[in-house]
């Protein structure tokens, strides 16, 4: 080897060493039922998380992408069914299951998605195939998952996402319905609260490169063909290498509304913001002042993370710059 491509090669291991890498990840923000919440469920939570943030933190650590720590860490909870996102997703008001997912890759703004697929396993591996082998961001329903089955990603039959507990809940959704028609009704809670479970993973890796990935199955009792923000950039994702990367969670009417992972972002660059502070403005004033309930996760340039909600909960998970692995459920 030349002394000058060894001298490179030195800088570059030097160089790799130096910059921090960090995983933040979510599965849902809403309420827990405490007394609903058995220690069982709630040592799943935990231990599922804790799964999905070393998947993608050793990748980081072996120098790879912050892509495929993202997607390694999102299909992790995507087959876990503990989630609303994959194997775990929630039930439209047909009884169906339909998916969205996106993701972004902060080094040069590509991003690519899917919404309302019922037959692709890893919705988040076919959101990354739109990005990479694709010239579109955005492909929905057959087109979604043609282009899906195209790439030689896993198809499932539609009840591969059946699970007993989501149809629990759509029943009772149902009835809630039935009961809010009647004469005598009062105002329905909030929709969003109860039905949570959505995933999603920022990570930031040797090179600098920041990338962020968001993956639902909506919200309880949505109408068919209804997409959320989980699939819509600016919305429900956003990773700039400049700033941040953003995955939201939360009733995803408001965050397209209110462009929440841009405005994230877009705080940081045009006022100089912090991480810390744009995100607490964005979902404890913005969003809340609007009726928006919800949380993000972020991850700045420098491994800075946050973890901001409006609700009483939020899974939630990280390992930092340093390595300490933490996961939590509540405020
Ligand atoms: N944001 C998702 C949606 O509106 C749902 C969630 O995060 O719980 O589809």
């Amino acid at each position: 080897m030349k002394p000058i491509a060894a001298a490179l090669l030195l800088f570059t291991a030097m160089t790799a060493q130096a910059n921090p890498v960090a995983i933040v990840i979510h599965g849902g923000a809403g309420r827990i039922d405490r007394d609903a919440l058995t220690p069982e469920r709630e040592r799943l939570y935990h231990a599922t998380l804790e799964q999905s943030l070393r998947a993608g933190h050793t990748i980081l650590k072996r120098g790879g992408s912050a892509l495929d720590a993202v997607e390694a860490a999102i299909v992790i909870m995507e087959d876990a069914p503990v989630f609303n996102a994959g194997k775990g997703a929630v039930f439209t008001a047909e009884g169906k299951n339909e998916l969205d997912a996106s993701i972004m890759d902060g080094r040069a703004l590509q991003a690519g998605a899917v919404g309302g697929v019922t037959t692709v396993k890893n919705p988040i591996r076919a959101a990354r195939a739109v990005m990479e082998k694709s010239p579109h961001v955005l492909f929905t329903n057959r087109g979604a998952e043609k282009f899906a089955s195209d790439n030689g990603l896993e198809m499932v039959d539609p009840k591969y996402f059946f699970t007993e507990r989501r149809w629990k809940q759509i029943l009772k959704w149902r009835k809630q319905q039935e009961a809010k028609a009647k004469p005598q009704a009062t105002a329905e809670p909030d929709r969003h609260a109860d039905y949570f479970g959505t995933v999603g993973c920022v990570a930031l890796d040797t090179a600098g490169n920041i990338a962020a990935g968001t993956s639902t199955g909506g919200m309880t009792g949505k109408r068919f063909g209804r997409i959320g923000d989980s699939p819509i950039i600016g919305a429900g994702t956003y990773a700039d290498n400049r700033t941040a990367g953003i995955s939201c969670t939360g009733h995803g009417e408001y965050f397209i509304r209110h462009a929440v992972a841009h405005d994230i972002s877009a705080r940081m660059a045009y006022k100089q913001e912090s991480l810390a502070k744009a995100a607490a403005d964005v979902v404890q004033t913005v969003l809340k002042q609007a009726g928006g309930s919800g949380g993000i996760i972020g991850l700045d340039a420098k491994g800075n993370i946050v973890m901001e909600f409006n609700t009483p909960a939020m899974t939630r998970g990280a390992i930092d710059q340093d390595g300490n692995l933490k996961t939590a459920l509540f405020k």
